[in-house]
């Protein structure tokens, strides 16, 4: 079936949604095509808060917050898009209190706020409350607010579509290609449906999938990524992957940096708070890249819970009226999956793959950019997760997330809108689904070949063992090595179910390739990345080199071959670099 539009939406996530909601005020039909049912987008996971500088408890600005962010992202942030994210979040929390999210108060009936990591008062001197929170459930009710005012607007969503191909007009991107529409498999049945439309944004999330050990669900695979990857979109900073310092301790899922913001503990085997000997001023609330290297340190010095490679997170102090008001939910995982109750007891703990700072490279109206000129692909759009404006730079500081996703969200559907007014639809050929469906074909019935479990099992510890915390030459290179066997390998991958009616095992071997894009796009940009610098812990390259290495990486995708890499300087407006400390 062939469906057009003014502007499609791929995703159904906080950054997609907002945008949605955007186009419909604007008057802009829009299909909006996720592969999960709305409010099961990942963004419904996120738990510990929205930060904006409100100064609803203790004074602060704007400045303070542009400035954390950029100094949280080790300098590599674009300050234009920092300030641009600082200054507007206030705008949005607001807003969004307005369509009804149902923030915790103050006694005064204001929104509370807390602490989080990296967040501070006059340009570092000490931890500021400026995450604004419902529980640890922020997520959720930002996903559930936005998807309700979405339906009264009259958004037109197409669940359970998933996206496989990108289409353009008149070349893929790197050939000066327009954005023209895209193709989507249809879960229920295997329908392979053409959607066209003026203007296509990309919101589909981050790639977390690719280490074993991570907070992100299994639906977050790089998907808008790799797809835009392929076809010609450079994947910028892929190297900054961000590693959460407290994921369940085997698992990964998520305990929210909310429990530190609280008070809560990091302690070793000898029961001592180590991070007064990382970072003695704001200890636990330290940036997570600093959190998650001094707790490797400490295990790799011995000092990890009985010798073993886990720590503990103490929040038994709290006291029950904290913790079930504002940390309930992060305190039934310890308990569910742990079996540990955390009233009395402290939590095993370890880093967790969590946050992509790297994505589709955009401008400040999240337009896709072709290359490190700035030059932009005509009618695509990327926002969220799966973008990379970039704001956070080389290190994400906690809760600047979730207002990525509201500042960046709407601004793609404001300039959507702009976009799509007046303009015509492209053209596109009757068979554009065609190369699609051949490969979809030829994975539904090969007879022979591997299973996608042993790549992608082999994938993921390849990921936590030599694209970590910490990395060098060696490690690095043979990651990308092995990562370039691996892809020849998913060539003559099988799937076992050869139907058409929610063929999830289809789906998820697709979704295996685009993690391996993403995955290579990462090991290559970091082996390459001669230095180190906020995420990116280089042992061979201990320090961060702002002569040789203030600048973005922009990977390009060759099909037999390493990506190639070029780079792109950084903006700054305000703060010149300098050393990072806490
Ligand atoms: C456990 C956890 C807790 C977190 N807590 C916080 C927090 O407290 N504060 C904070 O700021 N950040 C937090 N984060 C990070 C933040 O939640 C995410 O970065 C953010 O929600 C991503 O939102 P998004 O809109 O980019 O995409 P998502 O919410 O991930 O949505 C992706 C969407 O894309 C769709 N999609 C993907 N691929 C396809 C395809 N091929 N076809 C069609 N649709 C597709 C999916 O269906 C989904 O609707 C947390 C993350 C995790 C994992």
């Amino acid at each position: 079936m062939r469906i057009d539009t003014d502007a499609i939406v791929v995703g159904a996530g906080g950054a997609a949604l907002w945008a949605a909601l955007e186009l419909a005020h604007e008057g802009v039909q829009t299909a909006v095509l996720t592969k999960l049912y709305p409010t099961r987008s990942h963004t419904g996971a996120a738990q510990g808060g929205v930060c904006a500088a409100l100064g609803n408890l203790e004074e602060d600005h704007w400045e303070w917050h542009m400035f954390d962010t950029v100094k949280g992202g080790d300098y590599l942030s674009d300050q234009d898009a920092a300030e641009v994210l600082a200054r507007e979040a206030i705008e949005r929390v607001i807003e969004l209190e307005h369509m009804g999210l149902p923030f915790n108060r103050t006694p005064e009936g204001k929104i509370d706020q807390r602490r989080f990591g990296g967040h501070t008062r006059d340009f570092g001197e000490a931890p500021v409350k400026r995450a604004c929170y419902a529980a640890d459930r922020t997520g959720h009710m930002i996903l559930q607010t936005l998807y309700q005012q979405c339906i009264k607007a009259g958004v037109r969503f197409y669940d359970e579509y998933h996206v496989v191909d990108l289409l353009f007009e008149g070349g893929d991107a790197n050939e000066g290609g327009r954005a023209a529409g895209v193709v989507a498999y249809r879960i229920a049945d295997g329908e392979i449906h053409t959607f066209r439309a003026k203007a296509v944004l990309l919101a589909t999330g981050g790639y977390g999938r690719a280490w074993r050990i991570t907070s992100n669900a299994y639906s977050l695979a790089g998907d808008g990524m790799a797809l835009a990857y392929r076809r010609g979109v450079p994947l910028e900073d892929m190297e900054f992957y961000q590693f959460h310092p407290t994921g369940v301790y085997g698992i990964g899922i998520l305990l929210s940096e909310a429990a530190r913001g609280e008070g809560g503990t990091l302690l070793n085997r000898d029961g001592e708070r180590f991070m007064a000997r990382y970072a003695p001023r704001l200890m636990e609330l330290a940036p997570r890249d600093m959190v998650s290297r001094a707790m490797y340190l400490e295990i790799r010095d011995g000092r990890g819970i009985d010798g073993k490679d886990y720590l503990f997170l103490d929040v038994s102090h709290l006291g029950r009226k904290v913790i079930e008001e504002k940390l309930p939910d992060i305190t039934d995982f310890a308990r569910i999956y742990l079996g540990v109750e955390p009233l009395r007891e402290p939590v095993p703990v370890q880093p967790t793959a969590h946050y992509a700072m790297g994505g589709v490279p955009t401008d400040l109206s999240a337009r896709v950019l072709r290359d490190e000129t700035g030059a932009l692909v005509p009618g695509l759009y990327a926002a969220g997760e799966a973008a990379c404006v970039s704001v956070h730079g080389a290190n994400r500081l906690g809760t600047n997330s979730l207002v990525d996703l509201l500042v960046f969200g709407r601004r793609a559907g404001k300039a959507m809108a702009e976009d799509v007014r007046g303009g015509t639809l492209p053209e596109i050929a009757a068979d554009a689904d065609e190369p699609v469906r051949a490969e979809i074909e030829a994975l539904r019935t090969r007879a022979v070949g591997e299973r996608p479990d042993t790549i992608r099992a082999e994938m993921t510890r390849l990921m936590d063992e030599k694209v970590g915390v910490f990395r060098d030459a060696t490690l690095l290179s043979t990651a990308v090595e092995r990562i370039g066997e691996l892809r020849e390998r998913y060539a003559r991958v099988v799937v076992a179910d050869r139907g058409t009616t929610f063929n999830t095992d289809l789906l998820e071997t697709r979704e295996l390739g685009y993690l391996l894009d993403c995955a290579q796009a990462t090991a290559a940009s970091a082996l390459a990345r001669k230095e180190s610098r906020g995420a990116h812990s280089r042992e061979d390259y201990p320090e961060r080199n702002d002569a040789a290495w203030l600048a973005h990486t922009f990977a390009f995708r060759r099909d037999d071959a390493q990506p190639d890499l070029r780079y792109k300087p950084v903006s700054i407006t305000r703060f010149e670099p300098k050393p990072r400390t806490y």
